[in-house]
């Protein structure tokens, strides 16, 4: 089934010829894909537009990473869902979905079934979705407001990111997230930086605000850059992925730590 939501990326690859699907259905009118509950448990449907994100997103790092996508036009076509079909290592919203330990929720004729992120992409443009399933929602917990996604690239806007990154700092819950984008064949959970993380909250108490020391955003970064598996390509190289999540890594970190 080949389905058009809001058709950003798709119409890309009719105009240059790399798909001809027989039959497009469109998705974008389909109401129950439109909505976002919140009740401690965020369930965005996969027709949630980045525009309705920068409002809405039920999390910060979400609404941050909707920011940085595309152009306003984009913004206002270009759904979750999209990016979650697509499964492009480059995906903006993705390391924050991977960050948040989200599950993506499919459908077909013969049922639904959940997948929790980790295990939804295979590969570069490649998911465990069966081409019968629908996406039809992303689901998590709230996080609270401790949470950030930034990302280098050639410009702020209209431009696909380098190196992307996303933290999510759940003080509640004592769990820290943290995805990799643009850095590997899949979106990147470095483990040993988040296990680090981990030990200075406890240290810190999770429970409050607190400004780590310069040596210890560094060792974050160097950890989140030692797990990335960046690859050489038109847009930046390996080390300067490398060097970039290094930077971004010790950012992220010094950045939520200080919210509460
Ligand atoms: C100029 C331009 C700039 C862009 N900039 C960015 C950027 O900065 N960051 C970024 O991440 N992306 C960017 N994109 C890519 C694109 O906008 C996003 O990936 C967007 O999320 C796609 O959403 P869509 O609703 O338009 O998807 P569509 O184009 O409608 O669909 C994309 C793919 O997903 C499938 N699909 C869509 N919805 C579902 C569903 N519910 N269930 C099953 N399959 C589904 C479609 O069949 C198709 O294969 C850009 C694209 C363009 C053209």
């Amino acid at each position: 089934m080949t389905v058009l939501a809001g058709g950003t990326d798709l119409m890309v690859e009719l105009n240059f010829g790399r798909r001809r699907p027989e039959h497009i259905v469109a998705i974008d009118r389909v109401g129950e894909l439109a909505g976002i509950e919140r009740n401690g448990h965020v369930r965005m449907g996969a027709g949630v537009t980045y525009t309705r994100m920068l409002a809405d997103a039920g999390s910060q790092a979400l609404a941050e990473a909707a920011r940085t996508i595309g152009s306003p036009q984009i913004r206002n076509a270009g759904t979750i869902g999209g990016n979650l079909g697509t499964a492009s290592p480059a995906g903006d919203t993705l390391p924050v979905l991977a960050a948040l330990e989200a599950t993506v929720v499919l459908r077909s004729k013969a049922g639904e079934r959940r997948v929790p992120f980790a295990d939804y992409m295979t590969g570069p443009k490649k998911s465990v979705r069966r081409a019968d399933e629908l996406i039809v929602a992303a689901e998590w917990d709230e996080a609270g407001p401790a949470q950030t996604y930034m990302f280098v690239s050639t410009r702020n806007a209209m431009a696909i990111s380098i190196a992307g990154l996303a933290m999510v700092v759940d003080r509640a819950r004592k769990r820290v997230g943290i995805g990799l984008g643009s850095c590997g064949p899949t979106i990147i959970r470095p483990a040993d930086a988040e296990g680090f993380a981990r030990g200075l909250f406890d240290e810190a108490g999770w429970e409050r605000p607190h400004r780590p020391s310069e040596s210890a955003a560094k060792e974050l970064g160097r950890l989140v850059a030692a797990a990335a598996r960046p690859i050489d390509d038109v847009r930046g190289t390996a080390a300067y992925r490398r060097h970039a999540l290094a930077v971004m890594g010790a950012r992220a970190l010094s950045r939520v730590a200080q919210i509460a």
